[in-house]
């Protein structure tokens, strides 16, 4: 890789790891696509990119103009970023549930920050569409959307999804991720659909999530709760209609956590909550496929994020989660 032109050069292109523990104990290959090395450390800022270009593209974002979003922390450090490097002003509504590095970061890198109360999607309080009346009340200001906003799940069926494909050598038997808003689960499926029909799309998901239960056919309900951030919905968005389901894969707190010590200890990977889903997702994915198929997952943010929280042994307990022991050996398999 050559010189690249600024944060805006620096996004994607991120590397495909073998995770090689998980890998030898499932007879799979499990790998994970490492978004926490984008330069805003998630995946997404493949996403806020997406949607700043198909802004300015439009004319809809000038010069000097204005980036308001609703967001669990991660797309809001990622237009943060972008705005700093474009000339933007930048307005982030933040649910007071996400994690106090997250909340703290967003405050240190310039972006305007307002929490508020976490409540339904059904409520008009609800911090989606907050952050819309807010844009609509600034002059000059877009308002990204990530939700509904096709330009996400675009960004990554044109960049994610080619790079895996190529990274594989178009040897890959199932793609598996959890969703947020969708457009890294629905862009990544919807291009591998298109280079073989046969890859199988799994959509993982938390507790508390009515996706497993929508995907599965059984109507969107939901049941129990999750210490994970950034996936999970109570709804189908637009980035999600319409995306390939072969499978889903329902994922339990403490078995997520449990692949996230493993993950520390075994494959020397920091990671954040919703990796531990995908994960472990991968690895039931294995288990159903069978040894000797290739899984890629992806490894959305780092755990650097998540300190106080899902690293810390009483704040674990606080949620009735265990901290595990470190053993000679992975937990999961
Ligand atoms: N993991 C984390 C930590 C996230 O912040 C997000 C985005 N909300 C996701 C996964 C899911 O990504 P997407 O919005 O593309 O579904």
């Amino acid at each position: 890789m050559g010189i690249t032109r600024g944060f805006v050069g620096a996004v994607g292109h991120t590397p495909l790891i073998r995770l090689d523990h998980l890998s030898e104990l499932t007879g799979c290959e499990i790998l994970g696509k490492a978004e926490f090395m984008n330069p805003g450390g998630s995946v997404k800022d493949r996403a806020a990119l997406g949607i700043l270009q198909a802004a300015e593209a439009s004319g809809a974002l000038q010069p000097g103009g204005t980036v308001v979003e609703g967001t669990a922390g991660n797309t809001g450090i990622g237009l943060a970023h972008l705005c700093n490097a474009r000339g933007y002003r930048c307005v982030i509504v933040i649910p007071d549930t996400q994690s106090a590095e997250k909340i703290g970061l967003l405050r240190s890198l310039g972006a305007e920050v307002r929490t508020v109360p976490a409540v339904p999607y059904r409520d008009p309080e609800n911090y989606v569409h907050l952050s819309g009346r807010i844009a609509a009340g600034i002059p000059g200001a877009i308002w990204a959307n990530q939700f509904d906003n096709l330009a996400n799940r675009q960004a990554h069926h044109d960049t994610t999804g080619p790079e895996i494909w190529e990274q594989c050598a178009g040897q890959l038997d199932a793609w598996v991720a959890a969703t947020g808003t969708g457009g890294t689960y629905a862009g990544v499926a919807m291009y591998l659909k298109t280079c073989s029909r046969t890859i199988r799309c799994v959509l993982a998901d938390p507790h508390g999530s009515a996706l497993f239960s929508w995907a599965t056919g059984g109507g969107l309900s939901s049941e129990g709760s999750s210490i994970t951030e950034g996936i999970g919905n109570s709804r189908v968005t637009a980035n999600l209609e319409g995306a390939p389901i072969d499978d889903a894969v329902r994922v339990d707190d403490q078995t997520a956590i449990d692949v996230l010590y493993d993950l520390l200890w075994y494959e020397g990977l920091f990671m954040g909550g919703s990796v531990g889903i995908n994960v472990a997702a991968a690895v039931e994915t294995a288990r159903r496929l069978g040894p000797g198929h290739r899984i890629v997952t992806v490894l959305c943010d780092g755990g650097d994020r998540y300190r106080s929280r899902l690293w810390d042994r009483s704040w674990l307990e606080s949620r009735e989660l265990r901290q595990p022991v470190r053993s000679d050996r992975p937990s999961v398999a």
